[in-house]
């Protein structure tokens, strides 16, 4: 179990994303090396070099990401402690500082961006370590690119239920509901540089694909 003080021990079968000592499974989405920051066992945004993502590709699974928002805190609404984790690239569980900061729901900490607000808001002061534990079944398309079932996400955000189940209505955008477009079984995760600092640390995925 993961504390505020103190990160978890990721499952025996779980691959490790970051251990808290280098970004060698990470790149660019051009496949260059991420130029984020590592120190003191997390890694941080450094604005404007860009989105980061895992060199593997995941389709269902389960993931654990840990990230803390800026202390102190600085701006407002989505300008304010702003990231993201885009399952496959591109279905965003919003990482933001949603303390004591409002913003439209389905733009809060752990809404499934544009699309689902959280049951709760469960976010904890800046500054401070917070969990998220994803469950994600990736969409099914026929071999004619056709939809057969949407992706659902389950997410636990510092151990409550936020995210029960949900049926995603397509790719997550701004004030925008794009529809399904045909992809990949497995592609990689993202996370957002929206230009704010935020923090990363112990990052694991358990692949619930194997076997097919
Ligand atoms: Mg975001």
């Amino acid at each position: 179990e993961s504390t505020p003080e103190r990160p978890g021990r990721p499952p025996s079968d779980a691959i490790v994303l970051f251990d808290g000592k280098d970004l060698s499974n990470w790149s660019t989405p051009e496949g260059e090396p991420a130029k984020w920051k590592v120190e003191n066992g997390y890694f941080e945004v450094v604005a404007k070099t860009g989105n980061i993502q895992t060199k593997q590709g995941f389709g269902d699974c389960q993931l654990h990401v840990e990230w803390a928002a800026p202390d102190p805190p600085k701006g407002e609404d989505q300008d304010r402690g702003n990231s993201g984790v885009y399952l496959m690239g591109v279905y965003e569980v919003q990482v933001l500082d949603s303390y004591e900061n409002k913003t439209y729901a389905d733009g809060q900490a752990a809404a499934i961006y544009g699309q689902h607000p959280p049951l709760v808001n469960a976010c904890r002061p800046p500054g401070q370590w917070q969990t998220y534990d994803i469950i994600f079944h990736r969409p099914r398309f026929d071999k004619d690119g056709t939809l057969l079932r949407p992706a659902r996400v389950t997410v636990l955000h510092n151990g409550v239920l936020v995210q029960d189940n949900v049926q995603l209505t397509g790719p997550t955008a701004h004030k925008a509901r794009p529809p399904y477009k045909a992809h990949a079984d497995r592609l990689p995760l993202l996370l957002q540089d929206h230009s704010h600092p935020v923090r990363y640390r112990n990052i694991w995925i358990r692949d619930l694909e194997s076997g097919k």
